[in-house]
């Protein structure tokens, strides 16, 4: 079945999501959503479809650096899965240890989301307008997760 692209417009979620966090840091609980929605679809056996139709960040990119983007090629070795894993496992860590210093505490909990989607953003804005826009897909943790999960046929 084809799916329909997104990704014209679904970067208001994430626009949303900063503005709405900004206003209560609850809001950074949405970004659980962010993180697991890839997953998700790729667990239903969609491979990467939420990269390719859905995702807001990818969206955002897209919509917004294209125009301002230098547009160089990533260095080699920031596309190696050496670098990638190195990332993932950099984040998962600093993730674990963020949370559990949050404890039960919700606005806690939300702050150290909201952080990571800050931080990762910025990056990727970055990456973005240095290399080419969705350059930060290119090592993205959901994004190189959703890729070793195997696709329905
Ligand atoms: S690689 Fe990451 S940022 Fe890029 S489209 Fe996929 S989930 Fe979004």
């Amino acid at each position: 079945m084809r799916v329909k692209s997104h990704l014209e417009w679904s970067w208001i979620f994430m626009v949303s999501f900063f503005v709405l966090s900004i206003v209560d840091i609850r809001f950074g609980l949405l970004g659980f959503i962010c993180m697991g929605a890839p997953i998700y679809h790729a667990v239903k056996g969609r491979g990467k479809i939420h990269c390719a139709k859905y995702c807001p960040r990818g969206s955002f990119f897209q919509k917004f650096l294209s125009q301002i983007s230098l547009k160089n090629n990533l260095p080699a070795r920031i596309k190696t899965d050496t670098f990638r894993y190195a990332l993932i496992v950099l984040m998962l860590a600093l993730m674990i240890v963020s949370l559990y210093h949050a404890g039960m505490d919700i606005k806690k909990i939300s702050f150290t989301i909201f952080r990571f989607m800050l931080a990762s953003s910025i990056v990727g804005i970055f990456m973005g307008i240095i290399y080419k826009p969705r350059s930060w897909c290119t090592v993205c943790p959901m994004g190189t997760i959703t890729g070793k999960i195997k696709k329905k046929e």
